[in-house]
């Protein structure tokens, strides 16, 4: 049976909107799995250590049969396909790929926190989140619309559609 899952897509190096197009693009060739819809992408200001460039984020609704681990440890090779060194907590990166919503299921373990630990405080995710479908909600009830009036405010700014031209053809 195919779950809902939604996966939080975060970067800000090297074409941050560039890097989430490409992993969207990733995330929907995993195998097991349908993309449903992306969101709009949106700018915030950085949590934590501010000395580095606003991040690009946006989420992505995928129909998958994967478990849950399985699904993670596919997000942590897409990370690592984008060069994503994990050098500083809450620092730089080119791609975070975060299991923000897995059907109604809470796990917690060593390895797999869900739903996502700071889901409920980043408006940088609920945002997208709610683009997606406006009627989500945690598993013990909670709606995310409200979670997000009363989560902190990172500036969010939504960002323009990337606009692709196919390079071997040239605009008349
Ligand atoms: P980060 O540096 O924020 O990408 O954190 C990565 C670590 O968080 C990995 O070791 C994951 O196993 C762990 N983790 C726990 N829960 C989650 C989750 N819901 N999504 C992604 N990573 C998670």
């Amino acid at each position: 049976m195919s779950t809902n899952a939604f996966i939080g897509l975060g970067s800000n190096l090297e074409d941050p909107a560039g890097q989430l197009a490409r992993a969207v693009a990733e995330l929907a060739a995993l195998p097991a799995s349908t993309l449903i819809a992306q969101s709009p992408f949106y700018a915030s200001r950085p949590v934590g250590p501010q000395d580095q460039p606003d991040f690009v984020n946006g989420a992505v609704w995928l129909k998958t049969t994967l478990t849950p681990h399985v699904l993670l440890h596919h997000l942590h090779t897409i990370e690592q396909q984008h060069g994503r060194q994990r050098i500083k907590h809450w620092g730089p990166r080119t791609l975070d790929l975060d299991l923000l919503l897995y059907g109604n299921h809470c796990i917690d373990d060593e390895r797999l926190t869900v739903p996502h630990r700071e889901l409920a405080n980043r408006d940088f995710v609920l945002q997208p989140l709610l683009d997606l479908d406006p009627d989500l909600a945690l598993p013990d009830g909670r709606p995310l619309t409200f979670l997000r009036q009363h989560c902190p405010d990172n500036q969010l700014r939504k960002l323009p559609p990337l606009v692709r031209t196919p390079l071997n053809n040239p605009q008349p």
